[in-house]
């Protein structure tokens, strides 16, 4: 049934009226909603946007691109989705990903590959919020919500050209988002108005009581945007890689024009450990993805293939979860239990100490203190580097690539993973076809955003 509608549409109509889904030429979306009612006032009033189908809506299907999940209907609203509703903001659709957030080009989703609108030849978005950021591009909706765990919500905005932010880890509730990494998945904003970004994001910037990881109001209190009108804008010389594209090195060029001609100081500083980070990610990010994903065995939650037949439990479950989880879905776990296990030679715990020293290095170069760490302080405001080595591949490229040596996927978060493991904000500002990278200290979101205008 899936393949029919592959072929007549490539959508799997999730909606609770299974219409067609209006304007879905790049495979965008999963489903459409019908729109949710609004209060028809506040800040957002008159907006629509598209929700990423890992984030659990009342209405219609959360999949999170995962054939385990494809009929499953949450009796709950994410806090998120009920503080957009509250805001006067409509929810229009739910967006394609790569399924449960895992990849870096939305091509690992069960409902087929989003392509990028921008090209005309089939080029990945980026993942994994690849449908979210396209829907954007394609003028679907005012914003769009990703998740951004490793670079989910940056990557396909800068394939895609238009503003992602990802911030601070614990500003924006998690209550209700299908979790992959849950140290480090966060809600982002994705849209084409940094005006709306902002707005978006002073709506979800709130303590939430049923999200643990959500940062209590006392620390909230401590974040205080600058009010410095020269800043110092640090260039991690970590990020400087001989892979970047011609192409990249001239809008990271013509960004730190921007920035000097703004009156800022550009700095080169070195952030030793960025060198250890992917390994840090993958060892993580695999780790708490195993363990999140033991719950889909067909008898908690997920696909059951009802097998009559097998009696025993344990191949009950093995067959539910073969036939159900992807191969990126399988590999990750593979690797997360591996990694779990005692024969691993502590892999996590190593990974854990990696990340400790990325957050208290890059905080001992902010000129503001962490609200959460102790360290000395440097002299940035800020740092800056590309988000993405290049240009969005063509669907071809990437999948060649991938094919002979899936690390080849992994190194795409390169420039982005860094800012997630040490859960600070970061957004990626449009420059051409690619995306320009500004990070601050943890809890310095406004300021990101403020400086981000001076990009644009
Ligand atoms: N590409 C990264 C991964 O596959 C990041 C994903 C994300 O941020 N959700 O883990």
């Amino acid at each position: 049934q899936h393949r029919l509608c592959q072929r007549i549409n490539p959508i799997r109509l999730v909606s609770t009226v299974r219409s067609t889904v209006p304007n879905n030429t790049h495979n965008v979306l999963i489903s459409s909603t019908r729109v949710e009612p609004t209060t028809g006032q506040g800040p957002l009033a008159g907006s629509t946007y598209i929700c990423k189908d890992n984030i659990v809506t009342k209405v219609g299907f959360t999949t999170s691109a995962s054939k385990s999940l494809e009929n499953y209907k949450s009796p709950f609203n994410a806090t998120v989705v009920s503080l957009l509703a509250q805001a006067g903001s409509k929810l229009i659709g739910k967006s394609n990903l790569d399924e449960f957030g895992m990849g870096s080009s939305n091509t690992n989703s069960h409902f087929g590959p989003t392509m990028n609108p921008v090209y005309p030849d089939q080029r990945v978005p980026g993942g994994s919020s690849g449908g979210s950021a396209a829907a954007v591009a394609a003028g679907l909706a005012d914003f769009s919500l990703g998740t951004d765990t490793g670079g989910s919500v940056r990557l396909p905005a800068s394939y895609c050209s238009v503003i992602g932010f990802k911030p601070s880890y614990g500003r924006i509730s998690r209550w209700g988002v299908v979790p992959y990494a849950q140290t480090l998945d966060t809600v982002g904003i994705i849209s084409k108005s940094l005006n709306v970004v902002r707005k978006v994001f002073s709506v979800l910037d709130v303590y939430d009581e049923k999200d643990p990881t959500s940062l209590p109001q006392n620390i909230r209190n401590e974040f205080k945007p600058s009010t410095c009108k020269q800043l110092t804008v640090g260039i991690p010389s970590e990020f400087v890689l001989d892979e970047l594209s011609p192409e990249t090195r001239a809008a990271w060029s013509q960004a730190l024009t921007k920035l000097q001609e703004a009156g800022h100081n550009i700095k080169p500083i070195s952030i030793k450990s960025i060198t250890k980070s992917l390994p840090a990610y993958y060892t993580l990010a695999t780790a708490e993805a195993a363990s999140n994903l033991s719950r889909y065995d067909g008898v908690r939650y997920g696909y059951n293939n009802n097998n009559q037949h097998t009696k025993d439990a344990m191949n009950l479950i093995v067959s539910n979860r073969s036939e159900s989880l992807g191969p990126e879905v399988q590999r990750r776990i593979i690797l997360g239990n591996y990694t779990l296990s005692s024969d691993s030679g502590d892999h996590y715990l190593k990974a854990t100490k990696v990340r400790q020293e990325l957050v208290e290095e890059f905080s001992s170069l902010f000129k503001t203190k962490h609200a959460l760490v102790e360290t000395a302080s440097g002299d940035c405001d800020l740092m800056i580097s590309p988000t993405s080595i290049g240009e969005a591949p063509t669907v071809e490229e990437f999948l060649n690539a991938d094919n002979a040596n899936f690390l080849n996927s992994y190194v795409n978060d390169i420039l982005t993973v860094p800012a997630s493991l040490a859960g600070i904000p970061a957004i990626s500002i449009p420059f051409g076809k690619l995306g320009i990278q500004l990070m601050g200290q943890f809890g310095d979101d406004e300021l990101v955003l403020q400086v981000a205008e001076t990009l644009q």
